[in-house]
This record gives structure tokens, sequence and C-alpha cells, in this order.
């Protein structure tokens, strides 16, 4: 996503509207995106800056915590972005190419254009939710045998150990990953 600098900067009272759809190819963690991303940009020129107002909508998938059965949902989200040029940027005493006052990053673009797609990629990562469970009350997998225990009981009862390696490890996973999350 690249927008034309030159003609917000050439006017003081000028907006630009662009729309976007942006396919993400590499999974964030486990999540991966169903369909480009769609992104709506305003940008407007505020004299000290350029400021973009960003709103973007995700359509994901992620494996459930305790089943691993896909579990869809979706992102909405909206920030905003500051772009200066690299006058403004040594007159404001940003240094390293952008800051973030913890409301809005501020980058510093090259004059002609201004580049929306890694601050994407960031609130992308940092709008993703902690976990990902198929309903509240999913019931996992059977740490014996693997069956998906939503699907109904397994057999397995409370005796005997898992004998296939691959199960072990996943029951092991599993357990790790719930007393990460009770911590
Ligand atoms: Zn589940
Ligand atoms: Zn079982």
């Amino acid at each position: 996503m690249e927008i034309d600098a030159a003609p917000l900067r050439a006017d003081r009272r000028a907006v630009t509207e662009r729309d976007f759809l942006v396919p993400v190819h590499e999974p964030m963690d486990h999540v991966v995106f169903r369909g480009p991303v769609a992104v709506r940009a305003v940008l407007r020129n505020e004299g000290t800056r350029i400021r973009a107002d960003i709103e973007a909508h995700a359509r994901c998938e992620a494996p459930c915590d305790r089943c691993l059965q896909p579990v869809p949902f979706a992102l909405d989200l909206h920030y905003t972005e500051g772009f200066v040029t690299p006058e403004q940027a040594e007159r404001d005493g940003i240094e390293g190419g952008e800051t973030d006052d913890g409301e809005v990053r501020t980058v510093v673009y090259d004059h002609d254009r201004i580049e929306l797609d890694s601050g994407l990629r960031q609130n992308l990562a940092l709008a993703q939710p902690g976990k990902h469970l198929c309903r509240e009350d999913c019931l996992g997998l059977c740490p014996r045998c693997g069956k998906n225990l939503n699907d109904g009981p397994c057999g397995c009862g409370d005796r005997g150990e898992p004998t296939d390696p691959r199960l072990l490890a996943l029951a092991d996973a599993m357990r790790r990953a719930k007393e990460k999350e009770s911590e």
C-alpha cells in the first residue's frame, strides 16, 4: 500500500481516501488469513505531518487451543499513523525512522511515497487475541488416544498411559499451554 505523498504535501487542506485489499501470505503465529485484509485509509495534511487514519477488516482462522479444530474469527482495527519528512523529523527530534507515543506511531517518509504496510502488519500482530477456543467449554483432545472429546467420550477412561509418542508430546504441550494460561 503506497500513497503518492506529493499532492498531500502540496495542499494544506488535502485529503486522500484509498481502499486496498492486502493479502497476508505468511501466518502470524498459528493464525492464517482467510482472504485479503480490507483496508480503508484516509490521509490528510495536518501541517506538521500527514495523518493517516486506518480502518482494517481481516478474516482469520487459528487452531483451537484445546482441540486443534480451526476457529474462524474476525479482526477490526482502527489506528492512526503520522508521517513526517526527514526535515520535520529533525525538527521534532525523531530518530531511527519512527517514534511511538503509545497512541500514534510516527514514521519518517522520503517526501514521495507513504507506505502503510508495515504499520498494518504491526497492528494486525498487536490485535491478535490471546486465546482461541472453538467454544468456551471445549473438551479438548483425549491425551491418550487423541480423539476429539467434543464428539463424545473415547472409552479410554482414566486408566492407561498414552502409547503413541506423538500423543504424549501433544498432551505434554497442551498441559504446558494450560499452565502458562493460568499463570
Ligand atoms: Zn476446541
Ligand atoms: Zn481416549
